[in-house]
């Protein structure tokens, strides 16, 4: 069912089992699952089905660090499906090595291992309409077999990847399941409703409501037996440290953990990668490229030997088209392949590489409170974007492993990464892949929420979506983030049959 916030008699109160808060990836995945699991659930949406510029705004953000606009201009959307209406579908999932601590990264460590996610995994690929978990890199299964690999498949530095990609019918994750949402009768779903607190009982342990404001000048409330906000790294701290009316500081804050870690997978620019000959045809990666994104990641072995984060490298934008000439063409050529007898002509040929990579946890990378309110009057989100120094020459070494690589294949030459590495410098875009600011960790002190996403200090107030994790990996998140919400689905199905009998 979907109700409208707007029509809503002012002062109104929705019971559900379950309120989810945020109809995104992780909200809606949550949401359907649980009232497919025989729930009650209500779900509060700040926006409505299509954009819209009130809603938007209410995305709003107080930037420093290194933050850049770009890092949440265009990073979030807020209406319903979230930040799915305009994400990209490209979907790997995290290795089991990201899941393990590593001695050389600070904080790192999840409080689940890869083997807690397989049947998750599993059934995300269902939802999202792929045939499979991860799809391996295979060119000789769509033709490709005999052409030459521009890293050889012996390498072990990095490792060739090929991204699975959601089909069209499932992208809009939001379109895709509008149906569903409004056919489902244990279902509601409250649009244009924005959660501006989230109110404690008297024991302060236990979360009584929370309260809804509407443009319409509405106060809307909402009870139920556990909630879980779904509303993004950034607005999920954001909502926590809000609610502070009864408890200063704000909720699941005792050891001031809410907001730091902030994560985002900082992207850049590498390249051209110019191949050696320029009239050998194409690669296995270029042909591949047309049926999903293609690149190298770091190998678990490399990052171990080097301590290195995670770090991968695509075809970006994928190549074949008309190439733009590159300044300089016959100098470069010259050094690529200065005997270049057989093709004397021929122009160079180059792919580009945009390289994305992981952060180490930093609890002074962190979303606070600003002084600034939104229109409902909760203060905007402060968002301090810290990118080590470590960061930067974990990404500068790994591209230069990359750069080794391709050389050793002998097609081609690559220039390793340059990036400004004094820590006021701003970095060029994250990836739209906000992460870490409530994250998981068996031990309150060392995380905001346990390992099935509650928040510590509070029986029944749960987080999903990328603000859980405790590392970011390299992969992109959404995959990881579905997974996870039908595995906490199951845990509050089993909770509430628990409490119930
Ligand atoms: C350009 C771009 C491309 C991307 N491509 C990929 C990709 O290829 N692969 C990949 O894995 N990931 C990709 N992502 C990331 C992906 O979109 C996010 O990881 C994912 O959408 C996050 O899901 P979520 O449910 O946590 O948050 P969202 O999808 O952002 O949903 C949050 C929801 O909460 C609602 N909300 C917020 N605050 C409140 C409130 N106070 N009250 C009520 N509701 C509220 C919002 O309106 C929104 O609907 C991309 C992102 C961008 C920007």
């Amino acid at each position: 069912m979907i109700t409208n916030g707007l029509d809503v008699e002012d002062g109104k109160t929705f019971e559900a089992d379950i309120c989810v808060v945020g109809a995104g990836a992780a909200g809606l995945t949550l949401a359907l699952e649980l009232a497919q699991q025989g729930l009650e659930v209500v779900v509060v949406e700040s926006g409505g089905l299509q954009w819209s510029k009130r809603s938007h705004q209410l995305l709003d953000v107080e930037l420093s660090g290194r933050s850049t606009k770009s890092l949440v201009e265009h990073t979030r959307e807020r209406f319903f499906g979230g930040t799915t209406n305009h994400w990209g579908g490209s979907i790997r999932t995290l290795s089991a090595f990201e899941f393990e601590p590593h001695s050389w990264v600070p904080n790192s460590g999840w409080p689940i291992t890869r083997s807690d996610l397989n049947p998750y995994y599993i059934r995300a690929a269902r939802l999202l309409g792929l045939p499979e978990v991860d799809r391996p890199y295979d060119a000789a299964a769509l033709g490709f077999g005999d052409r030459p690999r521009l890293i050889s498949d012996t390498e072990t530095v990095v490792e060739a990847q090929q991204w699975g990609t959601v089909p069209d019918e499932y992208l809009r994750i939001g379109q895709a399941r509008l149906e569903e949402t409004r056919k489902n009768t244990l279902l509601r779903c409250v649009l244009n409703t924005t959660i501006t607190e989230v109110h404690p009982d008297e024991s302060r342990q236990r979360i009584a409501s929370l309260e809804g404001r509407t443009f319409g000048g509405k106060t809307l409330h909402f009870r139920a037996r556990d909630f879980v906000l779904c509303t993004g790294a950034i607005e999920n701290p954001r909502l926590l440290l809000a609610s502070d009316t009864v408890v200063p500081g704000g909720l699941g804050n005792e050891y001031d953990l809410v907001g730091r870690y902030f994560m985002d997978h900082p992207s850049a620019m590498m390249g051209p990668l110019l191949l050696t000959d320029p009239a050998a045809g194409l690669f296995q990666e270029e042909l591949l490229a047309d049926s999903g994104l293609v690149g190298w990641a770091t190998s678990a072995a490399t990052r171990t030997e080097f301590q290195l984060q995670g770090f991968m490298a695509i075809q970006w934008p994928k190549m074949r088209g008309v190439q733009k000439p590159l300044t300089h063409a016959h100098g470069i050529r010259d050094l690529v392949h200065p005997n270049a007898e057989s093709t004397p002509d021929a122009p160079p040929r180059y792919l580009n590489v945009a390289v994305n990579w992981e952060q180490s946890p930093n609890p002074l990378s962190r979303v606070t409170l600003s002084k600034q309110l939104d229109v409902f009057g909760t203060p905007k989100p402060d968002l301090h974007w810290a990118v080590t120094a470590a960061d930067i020459s974990s990404a500068i070494r790994s591209s230069e492993l990359l750069c080794l690589a391709v050389a050793r294949s002998g097609h081609g030459r690559l220039r390793r990464l340059e990036l400004d590495d004094s820590p006021t410098a701003s970095l060029t875009s994250g990836g739209g892949h906000q992460m870490g600011t409530t994250r998981m960790a068996d031990d309150p002190q060392n995380g905001v929420t346990d390992a099935n996403g509650r928040v510590h200090s509070l029986e029944n107030l749960f987080i999903g979506g990328s603000s859980l994790f405790p590392t970011g990996g390299w992969q992109n998140p959404t995959f990881t983030i579905i997974a996870l919400a039908l595995r906490q689905a199951d845990y509050l199905a089993s909770r509430a049959l628990t409490t119930t009998s």
